[in-house]
Parts: structure tokens; C-alpha cells; sequence
């Protein structure tokens, strides 16, 4: 039987309110994100059935020295500062309120949790709800609405101090490129991050196919650029990529950066999709940790903005873990137009992709 974990704490519900109203992109980074799902899953009567685990947050009293496996004391300390002195905006999207030091600390905290309860086998997989998201923060700055970077940290955390999870396979869903991820893990060989998002080029993002990783860790970073407006129908063409590299690569979790801002309600992201790609991508997922490392995956909660999108496309995700199937409110049954353009980008993408893993995977 599978165990599932969900990891959240009443903080994320209340703590850490946007500074600035709509339409500032800031403005989308808000508590009811999580309140929404978790009072879906209430309703839905999700905690009732036996094989769903609530796990309460560790909280860790050196958990500055964990963050510093990451971070700059610098960047720690600022954030500690700025929060202290009370709200306002640090740099480019990013705010920070009273409440941001506590909440993002806790962000980290419940990412561990979630690592920790699926390599110590007691539950199969986690999903840990969770904000402000993490995968842009940099080592020395906080960026992209994100303060520190909860999957970097979950994951040194399970190397440097847990000593497990050598090999660790992340899979980004969210429609931005993990900058923050990437950029920490690489040199890593042990680290494989492979990226699933909207070409946003023009505005001077990274995420190139080309971004392949350096020195040790050449052929560990990976990345599936895919066009705006892309449909469910095209979306999960990465995955024969994904599917043979992480065979190959054996980790010993599947850590997902799971942000929803793909789903066609998004108010900041230009893609198409709807839960059924997140359904399917599930069950590709499950199928593929059952073969590589007996079914470990932990989903930590990233960006996604959609009020409407986040309870049904999370809950999918847990009712796709156990094997069941949602029936899906009439506006995940929405079918795009057919766009041909769509198809053309994505399999030029994919077999340009291929061409250049092949000097290190066994890509057919
Ligand atoms: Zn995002």
C-alpha cells in the first residue's frame, strides 16, 4: 500500500501577506495559495482515508547552520534584518514582511521533513506544501519571489549532515527556470536537475538546451524549453528524455520542484495546461521511482498562482499517487485549438536536446 505524506502547517495560511495589491507580480505570492488547498482537501475529505499521513514540520533549532550549507551568513543575516525592521521590497520581486525570516525558515524546515520521511521509508512519497517557493534563490541573494532556496537546502541537508541520498534526480516543473537550483548543483555529478519551462527568452532568462552543466557535472543539468501556449497535448514530450537519464542515473529520491504556474489560469505564466497533464506526468513519475528507487519521490510545492488551479491540480497529483482517478470540474476539460507551430518548437527542441546528451547518456 502507498504511503503518502502531506507536510504543511497553518503559518503558510496566514504568515507573510504581500505588501503591495494587485497587479504587482508580488502580489500573487500570498497565503491563500495554501489555505486554498488545504481547505480542498478538506472538503474532499482527503485526511480521512488511512494511506494520507499529516507529518507536523520539524522545526530545527541549528537551522541557520543548515542554512549556511547553501547560503552566505550575508544573505541569512539580511533577511533576518529586512524582516526585523518590517515590510518592503529587496530588489527585483522579491518582498518581505515581520513574518518572512519565520516563514521562510519553515519553508526550508518542511522541505526536510518531506525529504527525510521518503529516505527513511516511512511513508512512499511527500508532498510538501510549503512558500515562499525556493528554486530561484541564489546562494548570496534572494530572487523570483523566493527567499531561500528550500530544495538546495533539503538536499545538502540530506548529504552533508544525514549522510544519505548520494544521488539525487530533481525533476522542475514550474513554468520558470530554476536558476537557483541549477546554478548550486552545477558542477555536481550527484545532483541531476533536468527543467521543464516556458521559453521566456526575450527577457533574459537562462534555461538554454546548451546549459549543460561543468566540469564533473557536465551532462547533469538539463533543460526542456517549451513554448508559451503549450497544450497538454505536447507537454509531456520530455519525459522519453527524462525517462532514460534517470534510469541511467539511479538516485535514490526523485525530488519534484513542483510549481503549477503551467496551468492555463496562471496569472503570470503563458502555457496551456490543465490537471490532466499533471495526472499523467504523475503516473509516468510513479511508474519510473517504482523501477529506479522503489517508488521514493518528494513533491515540494514551488510557484503556481491560480487560486482555482492549485487545490485540484495538487489533489490530483496525491489522488494520481494512490492510483485513482479525479473527476475533474468542467474547467480542466477545456480542449485548446490545435497549434501545429506548437508540435514544430517541441520536437525541434526535444531531438536538438537528444543530440547533445548523447556524449552522456545512452539516449536512443
Ligand atoms: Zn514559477
Amino acid at each position: 500500500m502507498n504511503n503518502i505524506g502531506i507536510i504543511s502547517d497553518k503559518d503558510f495560511e496566514i504568515l507573510n501577506e504581500p505588501p503591495f495589491p494587485r497587479p504587482y507580480f508580488e502580489a500573487f505570492e500570498t497565503p491563500l495559495r495554501i489555505k486554498c488547498i488545504m481547505d480542498y482537501f478538506e472538503k474532499e475529505n482527503l485526511f480521512e482515508d488511512n494511506r494520507i499521513k499529516k507529518i507536523p514540520i520539524r522545526s530545527f533549532e541549528k537551522i541557520e547552520t543548515i542554512l549556511a550549507l547553501v547560503h552566505t551568513r550575508y544573505h541569512v543575516d539580511s533577511i533576518k534584518y529586512f524582516s526585523n525592521m518590517g515590510s518592503g521590497s529587496i530588489g527585483e520581486s522579491i518582498f518581505i514582511t515581520e513574518e518572512t525570516f519565520q516563514l521562510a525558515k519553515k519553508a526550508v524546515e518542511g522541505t526536510i521533513t518531506a525529504f527525510d520521511s521518503v529516505i527513511s521509508g516511512d511513508i512512499n512519497q511527500s508532498f510538501a506544501f510549503i512558500r515562499p517557493p525556493g528554486h530561484h534563490a541564489l546562494r548570496d541573494v534572494a530572487s523570483g519571489l523566493c527567499i531561500f532556496n528550500n530544495i538546495a537546502v533539503g538536499i545538502q541537508y540530506l548529504r552533508k549532515i544525514k549522510k544519505n541520498a548520494k544521488k539525487v534526480a530533481i525533476i522542475d516543473i514550474d513554468n520558470h527556470y530554476g536558476d537557483g537550483i541549477a546554478k548550486f548543483f552545477y558542477e555536481d555529478p550527484n545532483v541531476l536537475y533536468f527543467s521543464i519551462h516556458e521559453y521566456d527568452f526575450d527577457q533574459g532568462e537562462l534555461g538554454f538546451i546548451h546549459e549543460l552543466g561543468e566540469n564533473e557535472g557536465l551532462g547533469y543539468n538539463i533543460n526542456f524549453p517549451i513554448p508559451p501556449k503549450t497544450t497538454d497535448k505536447y507537454y509531456l514530450e520530455f519525459f522519453d528524455i527524462l525517462k532514460v537519464v534517470f534510469s541511467e542515473f539511479k538516485p535514490e529520491i526523485i525530488i519534484v520542484a513542483c510549481g503549477f504556474d503551467c496551468h492555463y489560469t496562471d496569472p503570470i505564466g503563458n502555457c496551456l495546461l490543465t490537471a490532466n497533464s499533471y495526472i499523467k506526468l504523475t503516473q509516468k513519475l510513479l511508474t519510473l521511482a517504482n523501477n529506479v528507487c522503489n517508488g521514493k519521490i518528494a513533491f515540494i510545492l514551488e510557484g503556481g498562482y491560480s487560486l482555482s488551479a492549485l487545490p485540484i491540480c495538487s489533489y490530483s497529483i496525491i489522488k494520481a499517487l494512490l492510483g485513482e482517478l479525479v473527476n475533474l470540474p468542467s474547467q480542466e476539460k477545456i480542449e485548446f485549438p490545435e497549434d501545429l507551430d506548437i508540435s514544430k518548437v517541441i520536437t525541434k527542441v526535444k531531438d536538438e536536446l537528444k543530440e547533445l546528451l548523447r556524449d552522456y547518456w545512452p539516449i536512443i
